[in-house]
């Protein structure tokens, strides 16, 4: 169910109904839009009763979202949702183009300078970098761990770049909060419902990526599981699914990028580095899916990739991913963008 509020609804009607809402046992989230606010019911098993809602002061209507996600849809929120960070210009889900690139792992802090001050340079925003690494097998780089997160604020607090990095599980997403900007749940924690719903009572930022064989209604759920305990800065990231094509490491499902910007409100990223896998095959893969309407790109950038821990053959040189960028600058209006 769904609160729509009158335009004109004062902070004191919106309370009011949220209290309702709470003392029949629901849970109420109170979404603020240009226009008016909406207030989503979850915690329902059956439909609401509507009657008492409707009859409240402030209160335009009482909708039955049919739909399995409620929060995320753009029925709650018809504009766009835009992620600030305080003390930076940098947003996601805004007219500009969202760059978070970096390495796939925090390897050394030589190493992290390195590329961080050349994707700096080049216009990026945000820095990645994992610190826990979710490796196919348990012998590879499982990442540096605290370490790598305390060399991601060193690179933060030297570059004025926001930071992302993944957390793998509640004791890595404890440290990753402290650490860094944005919260990363990887795609093969997309539907680790526990992990996502503590990423839900933190107060930071959460990107949750595809899973690798989810469907957009799964994926779109995921990101329900986050809103639901209250944390509505999600970003989502399509970064490539598993079909039966192997010349590329996966599919990257750049049709996903306009289906999720018509059906939810968030902010939608694309990941051609983990899509393709192959590193000739990431810039035209990060132009399409600007042109096809994301609002932030996730690229993997290494000063030596073929000496990196992991992620090396689809990691760009600095020097492409100036290229790229410059690119992006001439796509970005035709499309209604901006580039820094
Ligand atoms: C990553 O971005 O570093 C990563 C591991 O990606 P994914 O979860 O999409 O495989
Ligand atoms: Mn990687």
């Amino acid at each position: 169910m769904l609160v729509v509020m009158q335009a004109h609804a004062t902070e004191a009607q919106v309370r009011a109904v949220c209290q309702k809402i709470e003392s029949l046992g629901y849970r109420a989230h109170s979404i603020p839009g240009a226009e008016r606010t909406a207030i989503g019911i979850t915690g329902n098993q059956g439909e609401v009763e509507p009657g008492t809602l409707e009859e409240m002061s402030g209160v335009q209507e009482v909708i039955r979202v049919t739909k399995p996600y409620k929060l995320v849809s753009r029925d709650i929120k018809e504009e766009n949702t835009v992620i600030r960070f305080a003390g930076s210009e940098a947003t996601i889900g805004g007219p500009s183009l969202a760059i978070l690139a970096g390495p796939c792992a925090i390897e050394s802090r030589d190493q992290a300078f390195a590329i961080a001050e050349r994707v700096q340079r080049a216009g990026a925003q945000f820095f990645r970098g994992g610190a826990y690494k979710p490796r196919t097998s348990p012998y590879s780089f499982q990442g540096l761990g605290e370490e790598g997160l305390r060399i991601m604020a060193e690179v933060r607090e030297n570059f004025g770049l926001r930071t992302i990095t993944e957390a793998i599980d509640h004791e890595s997403l404890d440290l990753v909060e402290q650490y860094a900007d944005i919260i990363q749940i990887g795609a093969r924690n997309m539907q680790n419902y526990s992990l996502l719903r503590r990423a839900g009572r933190s107060k930071r930022p959460v990107m949750v990526k595809r899973g690798m064989s989810a469907t957009l209604e799964e994926f779109l759920m995921a990101a329900e599981y986050v809103m639901s305990e209250g944390n509505y800065n999600v970003i989502l990231c399509e970064r490539g699914i598993r079909t039966f094509e192997t010349y590329t490491r996966n599919t990257l499902d750049v049709s996903a990028i306009p289906i999720i910007k018509k059906l939810s409100h968030l902010p939608m990223t694309s990941d051609p580095s983990h899509g393709t896998g192959l590193r000739d095959k990431v810039p035209p893969m990060a132009r399409a899916s600007l042109a096809a309407g994301a609002d932030a790109l996730l690229i993997e950038v290494h000063h030596d990739p073929d000496n990196a821990f992991s992620d090396g053959a689809q990691s760009l040189f600095p020097d492409q991913f100036v290229k790229l960028m410059d690119e992006l600058r001439m796509i970005a209006p035709a499309v209604g963008r901006k580039v820094a």
